[in-house]
């Protein structure tokens, strides 16, 4: 048996901070003015309050399902800081009664009619790793039960095109195993979210992920020639195409739909051959907008570069990459077919224009990347998953989101969404806090503005305090012009501002889909449509 999941964090057990890292992290945070003397630890499994599974699947679906405590508790959360709240507080009354493992699109088929038989809910699970309620099995009232379908049976790549550069991959494949398979190709998806490693490519078409590559293809939507995806009414299985101009797109409507009208078993994706050139510089401004305006220079002058971020001085100073006085720009480029050096060169032209020094220099340096304030960011990019399992057991509230604004908007809205979130954190706490910003993607026409914020919490009202912050900055960045989303998706804890954002008409037409597609409302209830 492989290494166990953990059911209170990232990743497997043993994975995660060590003691050393731990320490800095919580040594940062003092700086900060969040004081954390109390250790406190999750509850162990046994101490967990578990009601008895409500369910008992038919004799033809018993093999493919299991009610087991552990599985149960698993998959009660995804990564959210209310899950994660949650489970510190030992709330798994709503855990699902049931754990699917299906492996073929006539089992999925037979747990909808199992599900519809009895009035249970259906929640698709990919890799768990939703950071907005997306697999939380919290579905409210009306349901006899909650089986959860967990698609990691489904893990395949089924066909590589190595022709037209695409490949066939299933719905439960995670993000490692997917590429180790088309790696003998030479060729690559190039999708790497940061939870690549636990998460799956049904769950990123599902809610549209952002990969790591910060312009051009961005979302996995870029990516995806095709997608299949069996519902309660039957399968839907858009054609294999390079483009198409045939009405409204049925890739369109089933990316992006969060488990809400079907289970993504399937998908044609575009795949790129594997990068050979690779170029990393670092660069410094003294003030986030200059930083900014830099960003808005490249993008506009379509150079297209695999990175280009930037990071605020408190995001760096949380991070322990950097003093806090200054803004880091990171920009990078890549290619399997030409030297990118004259891209970099114009790059560095555009962060010179705006005030940019530098911090690691990309010139006869293939090691920049690991160098430097660039270095010691991507150290912490790659811990950070694991912060929060020591942070929410000491009663410190640590979140992000996510949206995107068009650059003329952009320092109005900075301003409005920093202010907003700080006094939030004032008064839902009585501490300052902090709160940083950092650009995960770029566009011609605008950022993605990726927003974290630090709160010292009391323990016993940590989830209020939590969702009195998240309420003030989802009002400000819907109020000021934003998406509520740019990437993470719209969950269980977005969907009040999702409908807000959306056209109301749009909504309507929605819940018409669903009732055609999931006539017992059995999918994912309380995600994408109420
Ligand atoms: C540390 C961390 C870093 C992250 N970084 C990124 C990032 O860089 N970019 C980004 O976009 N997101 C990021 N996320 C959020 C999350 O990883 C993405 O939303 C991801 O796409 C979810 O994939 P999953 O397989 O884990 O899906 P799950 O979390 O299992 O499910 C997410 C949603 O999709 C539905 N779903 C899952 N599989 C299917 C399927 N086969 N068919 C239909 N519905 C399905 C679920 O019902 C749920 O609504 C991050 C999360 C964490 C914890």
């Amino acid at each position: 048996m492989g290494r166990l999941l953990k059911y209170w964090g990232w990743g497997h057990e043993g994975d995660g901070l060590d003691s050393a890292q731990t320490r800095e992290l919580l040594e940062t945070f003092r700086t900060l003015g969040i004081d954390v003397t109390d250790d406190g630890t999750f509850p162990s499994l046994d101490t967990l309050s578990l009601v008895a599974s409500r369910l008992r699947p038919p004799q033809a679906l018993s093999t493919i399902c299991t009610s087991d405590r552990y599985q149960r508790i698993l998959h009660a959360f995804g990564q959210s800081q209310p899950d994660s709240i949650r489970l510190y507080q030992g709330d798994v009354a709503h855990a699902p009664d049931v754990v699917a493992y299906p492996k073929t699109a006539e089992d999925i088929q037979a747990l909808f009619d199992w599900c519809g038989d009895v009035g249970a809910a259906l929640i698709p699970f990919g890799g768990g790793s939703s950071v907005v309620g997306g697999v939380t099995s919290d579905v409210g009232e009306g349901y006899n039960g909650i089986v959860t379908v967990d698609m990691s049976r489904m893990n395949q790549v089924l066909e590589i095109d190595d022709v037209s550069h695409a490949a066939r991959i299933q719905g439960g494949a995670r993000g490692p195993s997917l590429e180790a398979a088309l790696k003998p190709s030479g060729l690559t998806l190039r999708h790497f979210p940061q939870s690549f490693e636990h998460s799956t490519f049904g769950g990123w078409v599902a809610t549209r992920s952002g990969g790591h590559f910060a312009t051009l293809y961005t979302h996995i939507d870029d990516l995806i020639q095709s997608v299949a995806m069996v519902t309660p009414a039957g399968e839907m299985i858009s054609r294999r195409l390079p483009g198409s101009g045939a009405g409204p797109s049925p890739d369109r409507f089933m990316i992006g739909s969060e488990g809400a009208l079907g289970i993504i078993t399937e998908g044609w994706v575009r795949l790129q051959r594997r990068p050979s050139f690779k170029l990393t510089a670092g660069f410094r401004f003294e003030h986030f907008f200059d930083a900014a305006k830099a960003v808005r220079a490249v993008a506009q002058a379509g150079l297209f570069p695999a990175n280009v971020r930037i990071v605020d001085g408190v995001e760096l100073k949380v991070n322990g990459a950097g003093s806090g006085g200054f803004t880091l720009m990171v920009v990078s480029f890549e290619s399997a077919d030409h030297p990118v050096e004259a891209w970099m060169s114009r790059a560095e032209q555009c962060c010179r224009d705006h005030g940019g020094t530098i911090d690691v220099d990309w010139k006869d340096n293939p090691e920049a990347h690991l160098q430097g304030t660039v270095g010691a960011w991507r150290e912490a990019f790659i811990r950070m998953p694991y912060n929060r399992e020591q942070l929410t057991p000491r009663g410190i509230i640590s979140d992000t989101f996510e949206t995107a604004i068009t650059w003329d908007r952009l320092e109005h809205f900075h301003h409005a969404i920093c202010t907003a979130t700080k006094k939030a954190i004032l008064e839902a706490t009585g501490n300052p806090g902090a709160v940083s910003c950092r650009f995960s993607h770029a566009y011609p026409d605008g950022p993605a503005p990726y927003f974290a914020f630090h709160a010292q919490g009391a323990k016993g009202v940590l989830l209020e305090q939590w969702r009195a912050i998240k309420e003030a900055a989802s009002d400000a960045v819907i109020r000021e012009g934003g998406t509520i989303t740019h990437h993470h998706a719209v969950g269980r804890d977005h969907q009040v501002w999702y409908e807000r954002q959306r056209p109301s008409l749009f909504g309507d037409v929605l819940a018409e889909a669903k009732k055609q597609l999931d006539p017992n409302g059995i999918l994912n209830p309380g995600v994408i449509v109420r």
